[in-house]
């Protein structure tokens, strides 16, 4: 039987995806939605749909978030790499029997002829640049700047979304704070002017950052690739918001069961 009343929906961002989402969401009568970011970036940009901010303090503090707010539906629309959230995410919807939906969009893939390697974690990716100096262009996000230090010989050119803390960089650093999407010829001039040698960065997917790859790819760069960590296994997910609109339409007609 169709619902009535609108469905309560939380989305978990920080995403083009989950901001795509919103906007697809915003206005329809069928859903009450919430989005939801961390609070890392200083500048959230501005969303069609109701914010919070911060964390709910691990899988029970979400699950009684979802309790005491009566959410009917949960996307876990948050990054590729924000594992942890994922995982809570999935605690939190078995705890209550809320219906979950992962929403995430594919990895890039190389084509023929790209120098593409990928390394399970930073650490191995810093290794893997090898004992010679080079010139090193580094976008994998502030979090994971440190294990770069153990290679103190190469020369970073580091792009970041927010200025990432002193104690993170490695000594032979060059810091750009700025945030895409990013256009492929500034990309193509950024590269030559700082005669980047190699490229480094997170197997983020999407087209927000993707230019770095093809700027990496018309210079014949080698592309080193931090991987995506492994799904949880029994979380369903959908690559693009209009697929989950369709899932959520279908939760708010009342034909499915929980996932
Ligand atoms: P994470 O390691 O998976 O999560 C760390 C903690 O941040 C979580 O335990 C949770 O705190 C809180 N959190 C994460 N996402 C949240 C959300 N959407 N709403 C409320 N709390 C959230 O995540 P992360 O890698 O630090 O990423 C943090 C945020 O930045 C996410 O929203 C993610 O989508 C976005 N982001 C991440 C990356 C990346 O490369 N990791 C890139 C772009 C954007 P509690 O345990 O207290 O609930």
């Amino acid at each position: 039987m169709a619902r009535s009343s609108p469905l309560r929906l939380l989305i978990l961002g920080g995403t083009t995806e989950a901001s795509d989402l919103a906007r697809a969401v915003a206005g329809d009568a069928r859903f009450a939605p919430l989005l939801s970011l961390a609070g890392v970036t200083r500048r959230p940009l501005p969303q069609p749909v109701p914010l919070r901010i911060g964390g709910f303090g691990g899988a029970a503090g979400l699950a009684e978030f979802l309790r005491a707010e009566g959410i009917g539906a949960l996307v876990d629309a948050t990054h590729p790499f924000a594992a942890a959230m994922t995982r809570q995410a999935l605690a939190a919807a078995a705890e209550t029997g809320t219906p979950l939906l992962r929403l995430e969009r594919p990895p890039w893939r190389p084509v023929p002829g790209d120098d593409w390697r990928e390394h399970a974690t930073p650490e191995a990716l810093a290794a893997a640049l090898g004992p010679a100096p080079r010139r090193v262009f580094l976008t994998v996000g502030r979090k994971d700047l440190a294990a770069f230090r153990a290679a103190p010989w190469h020369d970073y050119l580091i792009r970041s979304v927010d200025p990432p803390p002193a104690e993170a960089l490695p000594p032979r650093a060059r810091v750009i704070v700025d945030t895409g999407p990013f256009a492929p010829e500034a990309e193509l001039a950024l590269l030559r002017e700082a005669r980047i040698e190699v490229l480094v960065a997170k197997n983020s997917g999407g087209t927000a950052v993707a230019a770095k790859l093809a700027a990496a790819r018309a210079l014949g760069l080698p592309v080193h690739l931090l991987a995506r960590p492994a799904a949880p296994p029994g979380l369903g997910a959908v690559a693009e918001a209009g697929a989950a609109l369709d899932w959520l339409a279908r939760r708010h007609a009342g034909t499915e069961r929980g996932a």
